[in-house]
């Protein structure tokens, strides 16, 4: 059995060129074995290998590149400690907001547009509800960064006043010289139906999605070519020669050094019960609201499925001194606290004043994984190159899901960072010592 182990982990070193890139996929058969423990007591175990793992399988991330993989012949493992649309994580709630006139910067534009194409023709090609067009409010706060973001591109939007918007949508009530930009093309995402799209397909493209929690991962060996060990929680160890650790708010979990750059904050939506005929997808665009860019920021969405209600949410990570210590995703608070529901209704009261004493229909915690300078991290390992870091997507990253999918198994088949293609659109996104804290988070590892 030993002598059948090392030969398959040869043939998978054999694979990956010095860049870490797949030469060919390997096609090995699962391997079963009797494997020693730490403390010297054998134990039956599974012991199996894959061209890839994909840690946080059934995450936004995690299942766009199990699924992009997976259609590229690659073989695939999708590891997860829950199941596709589960409530634990960042990807809940039942809608995500897609812009184009990104606020945050243009350079997300193309993978904004990207993404939203995918979606339509996973939508085309299931029938499943992946996407609805509301049409997109920048309300105040990000009215500017939106509007630069829309002139970058050529996008078709409005520029308008709150007066405006109030006699056009009903439902909102924004005070009246309030700047708002209007850009008919977004709307709302479904991030459970997505991730189920994403994972079916991957399983129906040969993925094995396995249930269980990584509790840790290691190299076997130096260079990108020499393939990595996962182990989970109930013993078993799978190799691979790449890994990518999409796992969310638990990232810090698996690369400890990760602490400094990627801080897990508990986020807070409610739905509220409000009449339907000004609150529905034909007459209420979502939008994004705030007085000040470092001030709380309002987002939110019209009643789609259920809660049947007017959905708000409240960031506060852009206000300085606001970012409160780590939450842990272990044991997160999921009651609706006092403070909560007072912040909430006072974006109520401020965008949508009739609204503001209606009656709280259900409430859902998330968490958002926040960087210092609320841009995503996606790269590989500063040492281990054959390992890709996703995610830390500062609450804004499930609409670049799809699209940052396809680029992750581009970097996976191509080695280093990809094709020209998933350079152009990843690098800004890469480690760099120009981004705030990331020459700490390299230091650690020198
Ligand atoms: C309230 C809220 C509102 C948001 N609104 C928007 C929006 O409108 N538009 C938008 O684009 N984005 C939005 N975001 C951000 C977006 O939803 C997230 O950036 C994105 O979903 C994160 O995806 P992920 O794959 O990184 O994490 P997740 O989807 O949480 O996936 C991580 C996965 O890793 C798994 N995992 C972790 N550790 C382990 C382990 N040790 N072993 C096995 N499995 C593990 C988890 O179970 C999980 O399934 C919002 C986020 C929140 C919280």
């Amino acid at each position: 059995m030993a002598a059948r182990l090392a030969a398959c982990f040869k043939s998978l070193r054999s694979s990956y060129n010095a860049e870490g890139a797949v030469s060919r996929w390997v096609c090995s058969q699962p391997v079963r074995g009797f494997m020693g423990t730490a403390t010297g007591k054998g134990v039956l175990e599974k012991a199996t290998s894959y061209d890839v793992i994909v840690l946080g399988g059934c995450g936004a991330y995690g299942s766009a590149a199990a699924y992009h993989l997976a259609a590229a012949g690659a073989k695939v493992l999708a590891i997860d400690m829950h199941a596709p649309g589960h409530p634990w994580g960042s990807s809940h709630g039942g809608t995500r907001i897609i812009r184009l006139a990104y606020f945050e910067g243009p350079e997300y534009v193309t993978l904004v547009r990207r993404s939203l194409n995918m979606v339509l023709d996973l939508q085309a090609d299931t029938g499943k509800d992946l996407f609805a067009q509301t049409g997109v409010l920048d309300i105040g706060a990000t009215y500017q960064g939106a509007r630069a973001a829309a002139a970058a591109f050529g996008l078709e939007c409005e520029e308008l006043c709150g007066a405006e918007i109030n006699r056009r949508f009903p439902g909102y009530g924004v005070p009246e010289d309030m700047p708002v930009l209007y850009q008919k093309e977004g709307g709302l995402l479904c991030p459970e139906a997505i991730i189920q799209v994403h994972c079916d397909l991957a399983v129906r493209h040969g993925a094995v999605l396995h249930r269980g929690r990584v509790t840790s991962w290691r190299s076997l060996g130096h260079g990108p070519a020499s393939g990595v060990e996962v182990m989970t929680n109930t013993g078993e160890s799978f190799t691979a020669g790449q890994l990518i650790i999409s796992a969310g708010a638990w990232i810090n979990q698996l690369v400890p050094q990760a602490k400094m750059l990627c801080v897990p904050e508990r986020q807070v939506v409610a739905w509220f019960q409000v009449p339907d005929d000004m609150f529905n997808k034909e007459s209420f665009p979502v939008f994004i609201a705030g007085e000040r860019l470092d001030g709380p920021c309002y987002y939110g969405f019209p009643k789609h499925g259920k809660p049947c209600g007017l959905k708000i949410g409240c960031t506060h990570q852009f206000e300085p001194g606001r970012q409160k210590s780590a939450a842990d995703p272990d044991v997160l608070g999921r009651d609706l606290q006092p403070e909560d529901e007072m912040w909430l209704r006072h974006g109520l009261k401020t965008f949508f004043p009739a609204a503001a004493s209606s009656q709280l229909l259900a409430h859902s915690v998330c968490m958002y994984t926040n960087t210092p300078d609320g841009h995503f991290i996606i790269d590989r390992h500063p040492v281990h190159q054959q390992v890709l870091l996703v995610s830390a997507c500062s609450g804004h990253g499930f609409k670049m899901s799809p699209r940052v999918g396809s680029l992750l198994s581009d970097m996976v088949q191509n080695g280093a960072r990809g094709t020209d293609e998933a350079r152009d659109e990843l690098r800004p996104f890469w480690l760099n010592v120009e981004r705030p804290g990331h020459h700490k988070f390299l230091q650690a590892f020198r």
